[in-house]
């Protein structure tokens, strides 16, 4: 298989939620999630990210943001409506500033507004939907992200009560229900180990993690440290920590074919967590 070959776009539905993106460690990572109508990173702006209404940044490096501008560009060209980006706040004034030059360079303007995204804050991106942002650890501020459905279900106290009751009690403006999420998809963004102890439970709770794994050999576990990655033996370790019903293994080397990963994944990682770990790899 070629380099080439890796940079083509997958699709996945896991947990019966549809996925699309590309993630090859230092090139490029994107993910769109079309049914909660968000992106995970941008990387250069393949047209198919283009209409996503909510895109999520993990960090600057350039293979995951490099493309914010031209999709911004994108997005007007096509009339699409204005759209959100969430970032880490302290990124943010130079995302603006990138984005105002290259409208000024082009002479428009983008309807793109770039909105800080504290660890431990979340958005509600519809009555139904909402993602929440934590630290991840990497060489430049990064986070990860946890998309939820957001139910909203009786309180404990009302439980057992007559609808008659609970519909007077809501019209009187009684907290008789409470938010409750369900994680759907977290992503890691790039991370080193401290994502173990930074990410909430709820990332490992998720139905679907995309978790950075960008190295499976031996002598790549120095590598990985250096660089703020994980390697397949630090997921190996916390095996027990994921209760997923998919976790994707995003973010792969280059230095290995899918073959030799696929093969080091499966003899690495523990039989139950090695059934639900999906290398993003092709073919
Ligand atoms: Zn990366
Ligand atoms: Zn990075």
């Amino acid at each position: 298989m070629t380099e080439r070959e890796r940079w083509i776009p997958l699709s996945m539905t896991l947990a019966g939620i549809p996925l699309r993106g590309v993630s090859v460690a230092g090139r490029e990572t994107w993910f769109r999630v079309p049914s909660l109508d968000l992106a995970f990173d941008v990387g250069r702006s393949p047209a198919e990210i283009v209409p996503a209404q909510s895109l999520f940044l993990s960090h600057a490096h350039l293979d995951h943001a490099g493309g914010l501008a031209y999709w911004a560009s994108q997005r007007r060209l096509l009339r699409l409506a204005p759209a959100r980006v969430f970032a880490d706040p302290a990124t943010v004034p130079a995302w603006r500033q990138i984005l105002a030059l290259h409208a000024g360079l082009e002479g428009v303007e983008y309807h793109v507004a770039v909105e800080g995204l504290s660890p431990g804050a979340s958005v509600d991106l519809r009555k139904d939907l909402s993602v929440s942002a934590f630290r991840a650890d990497h060489r430049v501020p990064a986070l990860g992200f946890v998309a939820s459905e957001v139910r909203r279900r009786l309180v404990p106290a009302w439980h057992g009560r007559s609808e008659d009751d609970i519909r007077e009690a809501l019209a009187r403006g009684e907290p008789v229900t409470q938010r409750s999420p369900r994680p759907l998809v977290a992503f890691s963004g790039d991370t080193g180990t401290g994502f173990f102890s930074s990410a909430p439970r709820e990332a490992f709770e998720a139905k679907v993690l995309l978790l950075e794994c960008s190295f499976v050999a031996p002598e790549d576990a120095s590598r990985a440290r250096h660089y703020g990655h994980l390697h397949v033996d630090d997921v190996a370790e916390r095996a027990e920590l994921f209760e997923n019903e998919a976790v994707v293994l995003t973010h792969l080397t280059l230095r290995a074919t899918p073959d030799e990963l696929r093969r080091a994944i499966a003899r690495r990682l523990p039989p139950a967590l090695a059934s639900r770990a999906v290398p993003f790899l092709p073919g």
